[in-house]
């Protein structure tokens, strides 16, 4: 079988950042290596890094207490992962007594930068995007107690009265279209709205990859990554609006080699979270198919 495997597959420059800012603190300081909740969300890459005395101690919201003793702390470092935290989080952790280290992807702190902005101004904020996902509780913390968070056009037109100023940006890993279809609903009550498309370049990027793929021939296509990953559930999404049949797998162990039987030509593509050996291992299942 012919297997076309996305140019943009895997890891994104944030999520490399992180890791290597966790890794670095781990073997060449000698830290022990304490993160936030998940430093990325894959599971089989925090086992790896567990392995390396990298190790979760938070909650997957980042809103538990870190239950750490004094003789853990020593020579200790709380890395903030890639999805960033709100800043009353941020205090919390800083006052925890041992070295910090914020690896909250640059792309992320751009958007927060922007609700500050225009918080501080007075405006309200409306964030599109998963109001139960780490990314977006720590942005909304940068909204002075005046964001709202909307995934569907039926959250827009149920937002209650949000006064002249009014900023909307999105989650880094939502759909350029669908940010766009909820801005124009929004601007329709709040023409003077001030609309960010905050939707990062690695995103968009394996987004118009993955059409791509179609465009090369792909009959079918197996998406690689979590199934709590953000970004990966959204490239699975948008492969199935592609019309072809879709396989959201974690890792190899997931693949039914009987599914690929009939056909000659399939894509690969993998969440921003996703480890180059977990893609590898895929690819080289289905070429021998
Ligand atoms: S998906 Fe985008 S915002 Fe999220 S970590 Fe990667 S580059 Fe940063």
């Amino acid at each position: 079988m012919k297997v076309i495997r996305a140019k943009s597959a895997g890891f994104c420059w944030g999520v490399d950042r992180a890791i290597r800012i966790a890794r670095e603190f781990a073997t060449t300081k000698n830290k022990t290596v304490f993160t936030d909740g998940p430093l990325i969300h894959n599971r089989q890459m925090m086992e790896t890094l567990g392995a390396e005395g990298i190790r979760e101690i938070g909650d997957y919201q980042s809103r538990d207490a870190i239950q750490l003793s004094e003789a853990q702390k020593a020579n200790a470092v709380m890395v903030v992962r890639a999805h960033g935290i709100s800043p009353d989080r941020r205090k919390y952790l800083r006052e925890l007594g041992m070295d910090f280290k914020d690896a909250t992807c640059p792309d992320v702190g751009i958007i927060a930068g922007k609700i500050k902005q225009h918080s501080r101004k007075g405006y309200a904020t409306v964030i599109f995007g998963d109001p139960d996902h780490p990314e977006v509780i720590g942005l909304m913390g940068y909204s002075e107690g005046k964001g709202h968070v909307v995934q569907s056009m039926a959250d827009v037109e149920a937002l209650p009265p949000l006064g002249p100023l009014v900023c909307m940006v999105s989650q880094s890993t939502m759909f350029t279209h669908e940010f766009e279809a909820l801005a124009n609903r929004l601007r329709e009550q709040y023409p003077e709205a001030v609309v960010i498309d905050t939707i990062c370049g690695a995103t968009k990027e394996r987004q118009s990859d993955l059409v791509k793929l179609v465009e090369q021939g792909a009959e079918a296509i197996v998406v690689i990554g979590g199934h709590h990953s953000a970004n990966t559930r959204k490239l699975a999404k948008l492969a199935t609006l592609q019309g072809k049949p879709t396989f959201h797998i974690e890792t190899a162990k997931d693949l039914d080699p009987e599914a690929f039987r009939s056909y000659k030509v399939v894509g690969v593509t993998a969440g921003a979270s996703t480890p180059d050996f977990i893609i590898d291992e895929v690819c080289s299942i289905l070429e021998g198919i």
